[in-house]
């Protein structure tokens, strides 16, 4: 299940992109998905807390610098998405 806190911050996030959909490649993951898909051991996806995004006409870097503006602290950017995450402290890589 997803945190109602990630939830609305990605819809913030999609009116801040001008209503453009969002698709979410992964969000909530039970332990055992989450090792096959090569996740962390204390991903914040294992807590309902992060979800992978890409917006469809939007480079990753871009919706990344929109993420941060709505308050995601948790921000990883690979080539063909956004990890978003509501941790609590500031963190942000490239993967
Ligand atoms: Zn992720």
């Amino acid at each position: 299940m997803l945190d109602i806190c990630l939830v609305d911050l990605l819809e913030i996030l999609r009116r801040r992109i001008g209503n453009r959909p969002i698709i979410i490649n992964s969000g909530y993951r039970c332990p055992d998905y989450n090792t096959k898909a090569g996740g962390v051991p204390a991903s914040y996806h294992l807590y309902g807390m992060a979800a992978d995004i890409r917006v469809p006409g939007m480079a990753p870097a871009e919706v990344i610098k929109y993420a941060l503006d709505v308050g995601f602290l948790g921000l990883g950017l690979y080539p063909t998405f956004c990890h978003l995450d509501i941790r609590h402290t500031f963190y942000r890589w490239e993967g």
